[in-house]
């Protein structure tokens, strides 16, 4: 039957453990919520819209303010803090202030409020976490590929990626209950959306396609073609000289269609020609070879047009007379005042009927086609592509993905690696026994497990598991945090989970002597530095009893600060030196690194922990399980029993003094675990130190 006994590591615990207790009921400091107006400074605008016209009032459920342009409402701004109150790994919700305008792209974000313990004042992280989320800008709520991984904010991806998730949430609310919104199944143009645009913005993002070719590149394309003499129906000029530049596109949306048409009612009118389920191209140009030729006159032609014509996916579309309708250009009205479909040489739109085989959120190609005239005649093709502007095609909405599972997704190589790892470890104690029979053996696989753990686990995937970590995840029930909160961190779950079982079956040495990057660091340099014959020093037990406390009186320090809400800058978390020495890998002020190199530097001259005790009894709250100890028990040129056996069986009484039974009870009971935590004495009287060890 189980029975739970009051020892030294409980009384040892127990006041960092009611401080727990008490931590898990009491408020830290916390932004406010509400006055989002206050909080909207010139700084906070120039990062969330920058050049915003003018802003309305604070308003709506969820709040959010409106930027207007015009007499026109063109985005939303909001807080996270205000409508969804989220939390990142700190679990002291955090407030990040953003935009989004109406068709549903971020317009940037800028955190003012957190105290996420590695980001919260770094002079490194903080900047990053800046940069990541101004990056937010320009990023559709479904569809986008974002141009920053949360891994950019140094050892803070989950903070990272848990504050995008709160924007893009928060950004989907506020539209909801603002914008009436088509939902499509599929991709599909936005043929209703319109906004005031120039020529040549329209252009610049792709709306209208431009292509322009010289008389000297066609004739090296006729040349090309074997061609060189040929004739042709429009004569060739110098090389430089623009043979014709023409303008195209999908006219369909209202977007391109009302403004390539100069405004929304000549467009409404001839959207009246575009029949059910057709689209319309248009299509202009300058220069001496317009895309019109006058075959698409005749008969005898099939009415085609046989300079130009569209490929998409592979299928060719021609056009034909019957779906022309030539539009009047500045040759007929006089000069333009501004460059547009119109002010070209020649315009006119082509319709393609429903029964077309053609996809207007496709990319498809215009083809310009040049022929020689005579008996043989020869086409060179120049082609110009076209892709509608993402902003013009209503995306289907993506189920939204839990931040813990793109965590975990993106976490898949590190989770394997650490899934080994742990297994390794497992494998090594259930097999102690084996490996603890040769001390090279136990040697090369710990020293070998302590380089992974620092160089990958601790300076590579940055997983230090520490008091913060315990803190929080104690925390988190009670500030709402659910189950997502846990996973959302794959590699400190995963060491967290490990240690929580290790704990209860063999003690928190696994942890410390195995899975802790900063101890690995420390065990490590305690190596290099005895043969280098740095002194050591051996404190008596009693001191050294005493010095067992001072882990426990940091615990407590770290809670009381907590708990006290005096914490604002963050010092609990700088008790331990983790954040110097592994996550932030010695990259921080010259305080920090004095403070975790004079922590390391004790370690050079003395014992990391010693938890045999001189009554032979192991302390299993100060035992780290590295198992020098069993090795030393298994070695009969050191251990004393074994080393008077050999002696006893070489002067022929072998098995006399220690009979095998009783040398194999001896192991059983000295074994590091919890057959350990009973009480054993030595069998041959008072134990003997052998270097850091004790030994009957
Ligand atoms: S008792 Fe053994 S396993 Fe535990 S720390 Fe001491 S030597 Fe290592």
């Amino acid at each position: 039957m189980f029975v739970w006994r009051f020892g030294s590591l409980d009384r040892a615990l127990l006041l960092p453990f009611l401080a727990l207790i008490a931590l898990v009921f009491v408020s830290p400091a916390l932004a406010e919520k509400g006055k989002l107006r206050e909080r909207l400074t010139p700084d906070v605008m120039a990062a969330v819209y920058p050049g915003a016209e003018r802003l309305g009032p604070e308003e709506g459920s969820p709040p959010a303010i409106a930027v207007y342009k015009g007499d026109k409402v063109t985005a939303y701004i909001f807080s996270t803090l205000d409508i969804i109150n989220a939390r990142a790994y700190s679990v002291i919700p955090f407030d990040v202030i953003a935009g989004v305008e109406l068709g549903g792209r971020i317009t940037g974000a800028k955190v003012v409020f957190h105290r996420e313990p590695y980001v919260y004042q770094d002079p490194v992280r903080q900047p990053q976490l800046d940069t990541f989320l101004a990056a937010e800008a320009g990023m559709p709520l479904s569809g986008g590929v974002p141009t920053l991984r949360p891994d950019y904010v140094a050892q803070s991806t989950i903070t990272a990626r848990l504050m995008r998730a709160a924007i893009h949430d928060t950004a989907r609310l506020v539209l909801l209950s603002r914008v009436r919104r088509q939902s499509v199944a599929v991709p599909t143009l936005d043929v209703e959306r319109f906004e005031l645009k120039s020529w040549d913005e329209l252009i610049t993002e792709g709306s209208v396609g431009r292509g322009r070719v010289t008389s000297g590149e066609v004739a090296a394309a006729l040349a090309k073609a074997g061609a060189v003499d040929a004739e042709l129906d429009v004569p060739l000029g110098k090389p430089d000289d623009l043979y014709t530049e023409v303008f195209f596109g999908l006219l369909t949306p209202a977007a391109i269609g009302g403004n390539v048409l100069g405004g929304l009612r000549n467009f409404e009118d001839f959207r009246q020609r575009i029949p059910p389920g057709g689209h319309a191209i248009f299509m202009a140009s300058t220069g001496p070879y317009d895309f019109h030729g006058t075959n698409h006159w005749w008969k005898e032609h099939g009415f085609r047009f046989d300079r130009v014509r569209i490929v998409q996916d592979g299928q060719t579309i021609g056009f034909v007379h019957e779906d022309y309708q030539k539009f009047l250009t500045s040759a007929a009205h006089g000069p333009q005042s501004q460059p547009g479909f119109q002010s070209q040489e020649e315009a006119g739109v082509f319709i393609l009927p429903p029964n077309v085989s053609f996809d207007p959120v496709k990319p498809w190609r215009l083809e310009l086609l040049v022929t020689t005239t005579g008996q043989n005649p020869v086409t060179v093709i120049f082609p110009f592509e076209y892709k509608l502007p993402a902003a013009l095609i209503l995306m289907p909405d993506e189920p939204v993905v839990a931040p813990w599972v793109e965590a975990w997704r993106d976490a898949k190589v590190n989770v394997a690696i650490l899934a080994v790892l742990l297994a390794v470890l497992t494998a090594i104690f259930a097999f102690q026994a084996q490996l603890s029979r040769s001390r090279r053996a136990h040697r090369l696989v710990r020293n070998g497990f302590l380089l992974v753990v620092l160089v990958w686990l601790g300076w590579t995937a940055s997983v230090q598991l520490s008091i913060v970590n315990v803190l929080n995840y104690v925390q988190a029930p009670f500030r709402g945090s659910d189950i997502g909160y846990y996973l959302v961190e794959p590699l400190m779950v995963m060491i967290a989970g490990y240690t929580l079982v290790s704990v209860v079956l063999i003690g928190r040495g696994v942890f410390c002597g195995w899975l802790c990057p900063f101890g690995a660091l420390q065990e490590l340099l305690a190596q290099i530095s005895r043969p280098l014959g740095v002194p050591q020093w051996n404190p008596s037990f009693a001191l050294e009893k005493r010095l067992w406390m001072g882990k426990y009186i940091a615990a407590a320090a770290v809670l009381v600060l907590m708990l006290a809400g005096i914490d604002g800058s963050g010092v609990s978390t700088e008790i331990e030196p983790f954040k110097t020495a592994i996550t932030s890998k010695f990259s921080r002020a010259w305080p920090y690194l004095l403070y975790a190199s004079a922590l390391l530097a004790i370690g050079l001259f003395c014992e990391r922990a010693r938890a045999i005790e001189p009554t032979g009894k192991i302390n299993m709250a100060e035992c780290f399980q590295c198992l020098d100890c069993q090795v030393e028990y298994y070695d009969d040129k050191r251990c004393p029993p074994l080393v008077a056996a050999a002696r006893s069986r070489a002067d022929g009484k072998a098995g006399a003094a220690f009979p095998a039974r009783r040398l194999s009870r001896m192991r059983e009971l000295r074994t590091p675990g919890w057959r350990s935590n009973r009480r054993t004495r030595c069998a041959g009287g008072e134990p003997e130190r052998i270097g850091s060890l004790t030994a009957c």
